[in-house]
């Protein structure tokens, strides 16, 4: 197990669009999803996709969780996921707060749909459809995105509409930064 190094916005990976799985049993896909699992628990995030490790594939670990990034987070075991498509959506958007692990120190509120009907294939190649709300829709959306290579920041209307976390922190938390300060 080893962690990797998370690319950050600028690496032409990022802005790719990634090559399907079509061999998941292979001892190489088997090494990234390991090593994507214990490179986003130790960064602290609810998801990553490959492409932000420099594999240009089109796989991602949703690992929600409650954190103080994300403090409303449902917990959910790590899952992967391969091959992912969204087959419906219900067409309502809502605003809400997303960071990247990709894009340091900015937050901004990105438009997501709020329910999707997605398919996909896990670690063992079998296939699934579910269909996600709210934030868990949200983090398969975003991590979709990076697989189609685009970062949230490609979402907004303007790039500026991104702040650094610490202005975040004083919106979301201002009784608790006051404490700090
Ligand atoms: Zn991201």
């Amino acid at each position: 197990m080893s962690t990797l190094t998370i690319l950050q916005r600028g690496e032409p990976v990022l802005s790719a669009i990634s090559k399907p799985i079509l061999n998941i049993d292979s001892a190489e896909i088997k090494q990234l999803i390991i090593d994507l699992k214990s490179t986003v628990a130790l960064a602290k995030g609810v998801g990553i996709a490959a492409p932000q490790v420099g594999k240009s594939l089109r796989l991602f670990i949703m690992c929600s969780a409650p954190s103080e990034r994300y403090p409303d987070a449902p917990l959910l075991a790590p899952s992967v996921i391969i091959n992912p498509e969204i087959t419906h959506t219900n067409n309502e958007q809502e605003l809400g707060w997303e960071g990247c692990l990709s894009v340091k120190g900015k937050r901004a509120l990105v438009p997501r749909y709020t329910r999707i009907e997605v398919k996909f294939l896990d670690e063992s190649g079998i296939k699934h459809t579910q269909t996600l709300t709210g934030f868990l829709a949200r983090i398969f959306q975003h991590e979709l995105d990076h697989l189609d290579g685009i970062t949230f920041i490609e979402r907004l209307d303007d790039e500026s509409d991104a702040i650094d976390e610490q202005q975040w922190r004083n919106i979301i938390s201002p009784d608790k930064t006051a404490t700090k300060t």
